[in-house]
């Protein structure tokens, strides 16, 4: 098995699973019904010993007990991750919504972190298959996140951290950099979902295109003006409790689903790299 192999495998799963369309009993209405979430997905590659998995550990940067990959699988060799692109319909929905999440967006945050779930199982079960040791940190009994919604932690001094980080393994991974938003700007945006699985199988590091963790935002400051929290500046990025708090109001509003996202939609970075960044 190679990366073409692993990148049509993930390819055909979004394309052909019917979860990765919302259904007729689960629609929020007969408007969202059939909606198809996410676009092809693009796969970023890291050394399972690159040098950034120890330097995550610093205090400065996520901490201690964040995990490197040969602390999950330690014969591991490399980290696969993924970014897959929210459908349009999803994106324009939560475009047109100025304050609260959108339909589409509802089910985009839920069913589609349920649909990433089951491609990171997709994945291990081919790579098992193959042979190669293989494990889903998220999935993983260690794994633990202290973030919104999750006022029952184990871990009550560490807040919105966790022992994996999604965007900081595909930063690694050559899939791009963060934003002030905090969210990770790809070659297709910033607006979908990241996944990951750590595999003893070597595939060769995705070279980073970039030198720095943001070289790909240009500072627009779009996603300021269009927080509805006002959760993010631009001397200091994104506050975590506003935006955590906010979050918690559209659960109250919209449970069992919640979100936001509208730093993610209607900014430069939606759905690519944008112009005047820091990489010519
Ligand atoms: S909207 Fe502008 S400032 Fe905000 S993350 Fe995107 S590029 Fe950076
Ligand atoms: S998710 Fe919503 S509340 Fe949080 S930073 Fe983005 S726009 Fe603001």
């Amino acid at each position: 098995m190679n990366k073409q192999d692993l990148i049509k495998i993930a390819s055909d799963f979004v394309e052909n699973s019917k979860d990765n369309y919302v259904s007729n009993e689960i629609a929020i209405s007969e408007s969202v019904a059939g909606m198809k979430i996410f676009e092809a997905p693009i796969l970023g590659f890291a050394a399972s010993d690159d040098e950034y998995f120890t330097l995550f550990k610093e205090p400065t940067v996520i901490g201690e007990h964040f995990l490197r990959p040969k602390e999950w699988l330690p014969q591991s060799k490399s980290v696969i991750s993924f970014f897959l692109p929210f459908s349009e319909v999803v994106k324009k929905g939560n475009r047109c919504e100025k304050v609260w999440p959108s339909e589409e967006w509802l089910h985009g945050r839920i069913e589609g972190q349920a649909f990433i779930n089951k491609l990171c199982i997709y994945l291990k079960s081919e790579l098992i298959n193959a042979g190669y040791k293989t494990l889903v940190p998220t999935q993983d009994e260690r794994f633990w996140s202290n973030a919104a919604l999750n006022n029952n932690s184990q871990h009550p001094k560490a807040t919105f951290t966790s022992t994996w980080s999604e965007r900081h393994a595909a930063f690694v991974g050559g899939l791009g950099t963060f934003g002030l938003s905090k969210g990770l700007i790809t070659s297709k945006g910033m607006s979908g979902r990241i996944g990951s699985i750590i595999t003893e199988l070597y595939l060769s590091p995705r070279k980073r295109e970039y030198e720095n963790i943001y070289d790909y935002c240009s500072r627009c400051g779009a996603c300021v003006k269009k927080c509805p929290a006002n959760a993010i500046t631009i001397d200091k990025g994104k506050n975590h409790i506003i935006c955590s708090d906010f979050l918690d109001k559209t659960y109250e509003k919209y449970k069992p689903r919640y979100g936001c996202g509208k730093c993610q939609t209607g900014v430069p970075c939606e759905s690519s790299i944008p112009r005047h960044c820091n990489v010519k």
